[in-house]
């Protein structure tokens, strides 16, 4: 744990950049893992009074498969198997994102900024790398020189030899180490991307660590406060993004003061319907009966910085928690606006019990972010026979700053797990579809009477028929 001390403490706002989602498919819940942990860190901010201006990028270009050098993007690959343009895919994957965003009730960033509105910008970048010395030119493109960097993966705490192994199982033609990395990536001759820009190395693609030095510099200064990121980006991504942009900059500085990285979430254990061969979303959890937030106090129920489990049962007990909560919560509405310290220590001034509790949660947070010591907090303060009322609605407001779980608003009924298509047994699920197409020879046999009966079955079943052009289709209420 350290303390944070803002890089001008003359700035009125701290810079903060996350890195974004690739937009070539649905993300999965892991993937949500580290927007929930970046919201956390600016509500964090927020409590305490401190202006945060956030960027997530969103990659739109440059990511190749398996985050290697050279090969098709991940967003080109994306776009042969749907047959759709590169632009359809980015631009539905991106709208996929927001809504799981809004989902979670994740803090809009101030900036999205694509990597494809950069790429001038990122060939400047590496042009000026190249004429200060960074670079070597090969055929497959432009590469970092990363033996010019002494401090080079001081971030992974990586030893010289042998780093980063596992990342680095490309092979490159004509690579000096296994460390250096692609800036720009050349087209291979024959081979023409579908997104494609002429630069001094060749027509091509940026390497995909390009795009965060840049976007990050152009939106929030060339130094910066804080940047965050999964912990699978502490190997490699962040690595090179710190080598490049301390060797753009020369100016012997850190070019980030802060670095901050979420831990992993194991899916293993969880099996959906619908997301065979994939790993669960948070539409499968959603389909399952599940709300969005009972998935958000799950991953706050652990520490940012611990692997979490996933599990039928743990999300079992965070939606329960969660309607525990919220029906607790019902008498007290409507709660006081309530986001920074200093607001919740006006309203709890004649309580000292209250105080007692805001204290608690304030050390919590500042903690390292420890949101398993904020909903324990609130738990007790909400069972606590001392505390006055209004008392009470101040605590359960500003845990919810922090925690972000709608308590405000979610009614119990939101939280009553609805019948998945996915409990039902096989044979329950025969029956089902035998009643719809008997429903649906009766219309054909225009034998309306029979066909209402059925319908009324159906019903009683809690079985919704809708008929489209493609014929009914049926879910539960
Ligand atoms: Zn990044």
């Amino acid at each position: 744990m350290e303390d944070f001390i803002p890089s001008s403490p003359a700035a009125e706002v701290t810079g903060m950049y996350s890195c974004g989602p690739t937009v070539y498919a649905f993300p999965h819940l892991g993937n949500m893992r580290p927007y929930v942990f970046a919201d956390t860190l600016r509500r964090a901010f927020r409590w305490k009074g401190i202006a945060v201006r956030h960027v997530v990028n969103i990659t739109d270009v440059g990511h190749a498969v398996a985050d290697t050098d050279t090969g098709e993007d991940k967003l080109e690959v994306a776009a042969a198997r749907e047959r759709r343009s590169v632009l359809d895919i980015a631009a539905f994957y991106t709208d996929a994102f927001f809504v799981d965003i809004a989902a979670l009730n994740i803090l809009p960033a101030d900036e999205y900024p694509r990597a494809s509105a950069y790429v001038e910008q990122m060939i400047e970048f590496a042009a000026k790398l190249e004429k200060d010395g960074f670079t070597y030119r090969l055929p497959s493109g432009l590469y970092f020189d990363t033996s010019k960097d002494p401090g080079y993966g001081e971030l992974a705490q990586m030893n010289a030899e042998g780093q980063l192994e596992a990342a680095r199982l490309e092979y490159v033609e004509g690579r000096r180490r296994k460390t250096d990395f692609a800036l720009w990536r050349a087209e291979e001759p024959g081979k023409r991307r579908v997104l494609r820009w002429d630069s001094p190395w060749g027509w091509g693609a940026p390497g995909w660590h390009l795009e965060c030095s840049v976007m990050s510099m152009a939106l929030l200064g060339e130094h910066f406060d804080l940047h965050t990121g999964g912990v699978d980006h502490r190997e490699l991504h962040h690595v090179n993004e710190i080598a490049q942009s301390q060797a753009y900059l020369g100016d012997g500085l850190p070019w980030v003061r802060y670095w901050l990285h979420n831990e992993f979430l194991q899916l293993g254990a969880m099996k959906m319907a619908k997301s065979a061969g994939g790993a669960p979303r948070l539409a499968d959890l959603t389909e399952a009966g599940y709300h969005p937030l009972a998935y958000r106090l799950f991953l706050l129920g652990g520490h940012y910085r611990s692997q979490l489990d996933f599990t039928p049962a743990a999300v079992d007990a965070a939606q329960a928690t969660l309607r525990r909560l919220v029906t607790r919560v019902q008498s007290l509405r409507p709660l006081p606006v309530v986001e920074t310290l200093a607001e919740a220590t006006a309203s709890v001034r004649d309580d000292p019990v209250a105080q007692q509790y805001l204290d608690t949660i304030d050390a919590a947070i500042a903690a390292d972010l420890s949101t398993p010591k904020i909903l324990a907090a609130l738990q007790d303060a909400l069972r606590d026979p001392a505390i006055t009322t209004d008392g009470q609605r101040t605590i359960v407001a500003a845990a919810d700053a922090l925690l972000g779980l709608g308590l405000a608003t979610l009614d119990p009924g939101d939280l009553e797990r609805r019948r998945a298509v996915s409990d039902l047994s096989a044979e329950e699920q025969r029956a089902i579809e035998e009643l719809v197409a008997d429903r649906t020879q009766a219309r054909k046999e225009r034998d309306w009477a029979r066909a209402d009966q059925i319908r009324a079955q159906l019903d009683e079943l809690g079985v919704q028929v809708t008929d489209t052009p493609e014929g009914p289709i049926w879910q539960l209420r």
